[in-house]
């Protein structure tokens, strides 16, 4: 055995343990010291049965991840999971933590499971593009159906201890004494086995299975991998175990190599490491327990509800009576609605609004450990509120500006200490997206960013870290991004079908689509006030202003890049529109031509990974995949394609530049080329 799978055996009972911190990951090692320890398990006169256990906070969280880009070393998961079958001693599994993926597929081996209260289990694999490869598939169906493991495994749900006991998942759940439960149990199973592989799994209504299905190819983006998982999860029913199990395993292997996998592998690292680096500089955050939110507006509300949900005291402010019964009513309906449609409990409602306070007075944020400024977006707005947070607020309250393009040093360099000023760019709606920018500026603390990540944290939200430079990183891309689509207008394309070619690619909506919904008088109004400074050499398209100046301010006027039906809000093309992008290619010369799909694609990549080099070259970003993750958990980009950072590693540097070349050349004055190589490296 190695030092990651320990055993001893203990009046008739061996313990196997399995060592492998900080989350027992079924690396290599693991399934090695298993499969020692079971075939020990099998020769040894003195153990009469088994518990296997994991050591610290966990039992196997998962598989080692890292060790699904190279070809798998033996032992294969099916191979300790066939060992442990074949054991003619009973073996029980100990779940402590998290028994997911592989771990949890380990589980379903053994002769029985038992919990300790607050774990979890269940089959995530399809969050990484794949599919359960060691019987997940079809052990699953043999305890609950085929209809609850397609909505299971489809959805990668982690399915909390009661309900596992519910589901016959697990035979017990226990509040302490795991271990010493697990090996009563093993004791009342010798000279029996129960595998899970021996029951037939349980009828299923076809009905029922093609709304399973239906509900999990919606929820999936009718993904190649949940198509596959649907597949194999149907063949428990139709085919014998070892053949559907050979199918689920060769289907794992394909998929495990698919550029999918491999984009939703690159997201997930790279998710890791946002929180990683800056534990490494081992700075303790400030624990914050009361937030005030100054602004009672579309952002304050959202970050309000945010920060209450996850647990902490709120203020919220606003000089302006009406604007904040507005806000407080926004906040409190939201929790109403959250009782009425079950989501959440009284109790949990009542407990969450007695942390809820609303107040005009100033006086009220001397309590607050952070205040969050979400006023409107005017610099001169901003000053006079920082001065008022800094006349009111403690001396050692944190203070964070939600500013989507104003200058936060600016801000900062006006009060008394400008380290304790930092930037918290939320998306609306706050309380639902799940990207954060946490901006660092010159003066910043490294206390106030690192308490900014554990918010960010502790708010299930996914933050990236940014320097205060305009637009931070994800309005900055997509601005270019933008910017590319506007002059393929200009070009021949038209806006349904940029729209199109991106949402057929995965975007949420395209931007277009996006444009009209949240109107396009703002971006008009910050293009006029710029007009002064415009570099007149520059190609700039004129379309959106001409549709602003002819009322079409996007979905709230009815109409924008598209028409929009007063009754059903549904989007059509406009023959109006066309007529104004035909004028302004007119006006410049431009003889219009075709576009497909694959060249929309391929210019919205390249002028997104070029705003990206700019980013990383400027030290805006630390991190060029910290882009991808933006984009990803902020604009609607799909994540299985990974972004624009994975696409530009996939096709390496020299093809990479030779098509920035002519993206150089198609986007005309203005276009400002970026060291591609700071991607690579
Ligand atoms: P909003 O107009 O909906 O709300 C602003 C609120 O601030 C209003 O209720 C107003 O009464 C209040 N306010 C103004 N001056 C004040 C003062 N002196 N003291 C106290 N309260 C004052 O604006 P919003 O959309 O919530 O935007 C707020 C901030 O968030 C802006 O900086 C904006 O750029 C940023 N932001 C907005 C979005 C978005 O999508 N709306 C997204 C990210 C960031």
């Amino acid at each position: 055995m190695n030092y990651k799978v320990t055993s001893q055996i203990e009046s008739g009972v061996m313990v196997i343990t399995v060592n492998n911190p900080p989350i027992n990951a079924g690396s290599i090692e693991v399934r090695k010291g298993l499969r020692e320890a079971i075939a020990e398990l099998g020769r040894n006169q003195q153990a009469q049965c088994a518990v296997i256990i994991g050591s610290g906070n966990t039992f196997i969280a998962g598989s080692d991840i890292k060790e699904f880009a190279l070809p798998l070393a033996e032992p294969h998961l099916p191979e300790v999971i066939a060992a442990i079958e074949n054991c003619p001693k009973p073996v029980v599994c100990a779940i402590h933590g998290a028994a997911l993926g592989g771990g949890f597929e380990l589980a379903l081996a053994c002769d029985a499971r038992i919990a300790q209260d607050g774990a979890v289990v269940g089959l995530p694999e399809v969050t990484l593009g794949i599919i359960p490869g060691a019987g997940g598939t079809q052990r699953l169906p043999r305890l609950i159906g085929v209809e609850k493991s397609i909505d299971y495994i489809c959805s990668g749900a982690r399915i909390k201890a009661p309900e596992a006991l519910k589901l016959g998942l697990v035979s017990k759940v226990v509040r302490e004494h795991l271990l010493e439960e697990a090996i009563t149990l093993a004791k009342s199973l010798v000279g029996s086995k129960s595998r899970i592989r021996d029951l037939v799994t349980p009828k299923a209504n076809d009905a029922d299975v093609v709304v399973a299905s239906q509900k999990a190819l919606k929820a999936g983006k009718n993904r190649p991998n949940i198509q596959k998982a649907i597949e194999m999860i149907c063949n428990s029913v139709s085919m014998p175990i070892d053949q559907a199990l050979a199918l689920e395993r060769a289907t794992f292997q394909d998929l495990r190599v698919s550029t999918e996998a491999k984009a939703l592998r690159h997201q997930f690292f790279a998710e890791r490491k946002l929180f990683r680096t800056f534990d490494a500089d081992d700075v303790k955050p400030i624990e914050l327990k009361h937030i005030a939110v100054i602004g009672a507006g579309t952002m304050g509300t959202g970050i309000a509800i945010a920060c209450l949900t996850a647990g902490y005291e709120v203020l919220l402010l606003d000089q302006n009576e009406a604007a904040l019964t507005n806000g407080s009513n926004k906040v409190r309906s939201f929790y109403e609605s959250r009782l009425q449609n079950g989501k959440m409990s009284a109790d949990r409602v009542s407990q969450i609004l007695t942390q809820f306070t609303y107040s005009a007075d100033w006086k009220k944020i001397h309590n607050a450990d952070l205040v969050i400024e979400a006023v409107f977006e005017d610099i001169e707005v901003k000053h006079a509120v920082f001065r008022k947070i800094e006349e009111h607020a403690r001396q050692d309250a944190l203070l964070a500006s939600n500013t989507s393009y104003l200058d936060i040093d600016a801000i900062a360099s006006r009060l008394e200490n400008p380290s304790r000023v930092f930037g918290l760019h939320f998306f609306s709606p706050a309380q639902v997206m799940k990207l954060i920018e946490i901006v660092r500026c010159l003066r910043s603390s490294a206390v106030a960013i690192a308490t900014g990540l554990q918010l960010a944290k502790r708010l299930g939200k996914t933050p990236v870290i940014s320097a205060n430079a305009f637009g931070f990183i994800g309005n900055r891309i997509y601005a270019a991004y933008r910017r590319q689509c506007e002059f393929m207008l200009e070009e021949g394309a038209y806006p349904a079908q940029i729209d199109k070619a991106l949402e057929d690619y995965g975007f949420a909506m395209g931007p277009f689509a996006v444009g009209d919904m949240s109107g396009l008088d703002i971006a008009w109004g910050m293009r006029k006030s710029q007009a002064a400074t415009r570099n007149p050499a520059h190609r700039y398209v004129t379309i959106p202003d001409s549709l602003c100046i002819a009322g079409r301010l996007g979905r709230k006027t009815g109409a924008g890049y598209y028409r929009y039906d007063a009754n059903s809000g549904e989007r059509s093309e406009d023959p109006g529109v066309h007529h104004i992008i035909e004028e302004a290619s007119k006006a410049k010369g431009i003889v219009r031509r075709q576009f497909s799909a694959a060249e929309i694609i391929d210019r919205v990549l390249l002028a997104m990974i070029n705003e990206i080099a700019h980013l990383v070259c400027e030290h805006v970003v630390r991190d060029a995949t910290d882009c991808d993750v933006a984009l990803v958990n902020g604009y609607g980009f799909p994540k299985w394609q990974g972004g624009p950072v994975f696409v530009a590693r996939t096709l390496g540097l020299e093809k990479l530049n030779a098509q920035m070349d002519l993206l150089e050349k198609q986007s005309g004055p203005g276009f400002h080329r970026a060291e591609l190589h700071a991607l690579f490296e």
